[in-house]
């Protein structure tokens, strides 16, 4: 079972898939308590429930999660979205839960499945998952980034407020397979933390990319 805390269409806005129409599954739960967290209202488990599946699709930004098995979500975005090529799973912290089933659920409907997590719970997946790992600098209680979900990332995006930022991204990159991207996303959309951003990108090369919040320039989820 998945507790669904959000269900909406949308454009991916950020990192490898920007501007790519997408099914978002926000799942509930998190351990990490980042103090500038955006969706605090995902973290709590056990409270806030008996919301339906078409409660979700109505809410957003609140509590309140669907208690739902994978092959009535999965059933559920075939109906409503059939026409989306990939489903976007975050959170909260999504890999809280084993997302081997409903991603091999997806894939069989011709679907690409793009998780995002913070990288500090066990990444459960199918092999043809794609697994964006976005580390958490200064999480509280000390939890760190797992050195196997790293090594399982095909993209590892970094958000960016100054450079201490890149030298922990550094730190992390003994990890990360050679073939992984890079993005460097810019805190907030801020104009330092931008130019830090586009002028690491430029100088690095390679494999590291600009990864902006274009869904905020259109002021949309
Ligand atoms: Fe929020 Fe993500 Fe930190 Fe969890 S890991 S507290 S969802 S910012």
């Amino acid at each position: 079972m998945l507790f669904v805390n959000e269900l909406f269409y949308s454009v991916q806005g950020e990192g490898r898939f920007t501007g790519t129409p997408a099914v978002f599954v926000r799942l509930q739960g998190c351990r990490c308590q980042c103090p500038w967290c955006d969706t605090k209202f995902t973290w709590k488990l056990g409270r806030e429930n008996g919301v339906s599946l078409s409660e979700i699709l109505e809410k957003s930004d609140r509590p309140g999660y669907a208690t739902v098995s994978e092959e009535e979500l999965a059933s559920h975005i075939a109906a409503t979205w059939p026409q989306a090529p990939m489903v976007v799973v975050t959170g909260g912290e999504p890999c809280l839960f084993d997302l081997t089933a409903f991603c091999r659920l997806i894939e069989a409907q011709g679907r690409l499945v793009q998780i995002e997590t913070s990288g500090t719970e066990p990444v459960r997946v199918t092999d043809s998952t794609y697994v964006t790992v976005s580390p958490k600098h200064g999480m509280p209680g000390g939890r760190e980034v797992l050195p196997e979900a790293l090594g399982r990332a095909d993209e590892v995006k970094m958000v960016v407020g100054c450079q201490e930022d890149i030298e922990t991204l550094d730190a992390l990159l003994a990890h990360v397979r050679p073939g992984a991207r890079l993005s460097l996303q810019p805190l907030s959309s801020e104009a330092g933390a931008t130019a830090l951003c586009f002028e690491t990108v430029l100088e690095r090369g390679s494999r590291y990319h600009l990864s902006l919040q274009t869904h905020k320039f259109i002021n949309v989820r």
